[in-house]
């Protein structure tokens, strides 16, 4: 199963989907890239997913 993540560039506010146009917000989504913790937002109406370059930080790796 893959889904797309669509790229996006962030303006003064990231509120509305690009896609169908669903103003209320994302879920969040995270995903292992190498070393980084990437930070996706899915819209919760077309479930299209979006990368606008957050990355999450992980304090602490286990070893
Ligand atoms: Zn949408």
């Amino acid at each position: 199963m893959t889904q797309k993540i669509i790229t996006v560039k962030m303006k003064e506010e990231f509120r509305t989907c690009p896609t169908c146009g669903y103003r209320d917000g994302f879920h969040s989504m995270f995903r292992q890239d190498g070393d980084t913790t990437k930070w996706l937002l899915i819209c919760p109406s077309c479930h299209d997913a979006f990368d606008i370059g957050l990355t999450a930080n992980r304090n602490g790796s286990s070893e």
